[in-house]
């Protein structure tokens, strides 16, 4: 087991100067002698420099590789290897990730300066959120916006099962259904948002079905919730991931489902041919399919205990020919008994589902849909 660090972590608590004159933290930097560190042609800051620079260096802490700044009464959050910066409730992303070198964290300074000048101090923030005009332009408000859940699994194939006889179509399915529901609560105030299942009951839908209808109903998203299962039924396997496909590929007649591309259980790293092919694909869904990936896990990461695995790319069939952006969440390790207990629990399921479901959230307000 990993030691957590939290160092103090006082932010709302503390009262910051109401004065605040524009940020320039690269003028800061020249005035404090603070090195500039040139990664891949950006200029980064360490994040102690940075800390000593917007005076936060007691109001911080991080827990792995998350950080939280108190910073002028609001809490920004970031990760490393990750564009997203949470300001608040405001989601904003980097043109390119906070990184680590060697046990250090760097941030990238213009783009971070952007985001941090826009910051009012607390007492002055208002209900408007924070310069609009920093987050990525986007077109108007859709009409309409449609999710497509898919619980995977079903009927005959009950996918994995626990030691004590756990069935994870059950647990997707219940799951899935809470999703649907917390997700028609919170975007209650926009009726074009619309939310569908691939399956609403104890039913075998192949992986050819569940795609062709993310095609029919053109779903604007498509989200596939599973429980994992290592190839042996490891007890000790643990941990939560969120997969992505690099590759997406156009078929008019659905190709047959091939094993790899079916089976769910935990699998090596990403073979040299997908991460050439990676680079070759880079349409807007699969990046945006990354950028799902990164809320999702994020918002897990703040309700499980259970090990952080990451966003991972794979060509899942479901991921694969799906065009618009697709996730798929293995929400943890069945064979764990550990983790079948808990999965039984409708309180946990209902915390999971609710994760997972603002991690969809955050995907539609940087869509600027909700
Ligand atoms: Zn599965």
């Amino acid at each position: 087991m990993k030691k957590k660090i939290i160092r103090s972590f006082l932010l709302l608590t503390l009262l910051f100067p109401l004065y605040l004159s524009a940020l320039n933290i690269r003028e800061e930097m020249k005035e404090r002698k603070l090195p500039s560190y040139l990664i891949e042609n950006t200029a980064y800051i360490s994040l102690k420099g940075l800390l000593r620079i917007i005076g936060a260096e007691d109001s911080w802490g991080n827990v792995e590789d998350r950080v939280f700044i108190g910073y002028q009464g609001t809490e920004i959050k970031f990760k490393v290897n990750s564009t997203s910066v949470m300001i608040g409730q405001q989601v904003f992303m980097l043109d390119v990730p906070v990184k680590e070198v060697e046990g250090e964290i760097f941030i990238p300074v213009d783009n971070f300066n952007d985001i941090l000048s826009g910051i009012t101090p607390a007492s002055h923030v208002s209900q408007e959120p924070f310069f609009k005009e920093n987050k990525p332009v986007k077109s108007a408000k859709p009409q309409n916006f449609t999710i497509l859940i898919d619980p995977g699994h079903g009927g005959n194939d009950a996918g994995a099962i626990g030691h004590y006889g756990l069935r994870e179509k059950e647990v997707n399915l219940d799951i899935a259904r809470r999703i649907r529901d917390y997700l028609k609560k919170e975007s209650r105030h926009n009726s074009g948002v619309k939310i569908y299942m691939t399956r609403e009951k104890d039913v075998a839908v192949s992986l050819v079905e569940r795609v062709q209808m993310a095609q029919d109903i053109q779903a604007d998203v498509f989200f596939s919730v599973h429980t994992n299962s290592s190839r042996d039924r490891r007890p000790d396997a643990d941990g939560f991931e969120t997969y992505y496909s690099v590759v997406k590929e156009e078929a008019v007649y659905l190709p047959a489902v091939s094993y790899s591309e079916e089976a769910d259980t935990e699998d090596e790293e990403t073979s040299t041919v997908s991460r050439m092919l990676e680079e070759l694909n880079t349409s807007s869904a699969v990046d945006e399919s990354r950028i799902l990936a990164d809320f999702v896990q994020e918002r897990l990461a703040e309700r499980l205990l259970t090990p952080d695995r990451g966003t991972k790319k794979r060509s899942f069939y479901v991921l694969k020919y799906t065009p618009m952006p697709a996730v798929l969440t293995e929400i943890g390790f069945l064979c764990n008994p550990n983790m079948e207990c808990n999965l039984r629990d409708i309180e946990v399921r209902q915390a999971i589902a609710e994760a997972l479901a603002n991690g969809v959230l955050d995907y539609l307000k940087f869509r600027d849909v909700l």
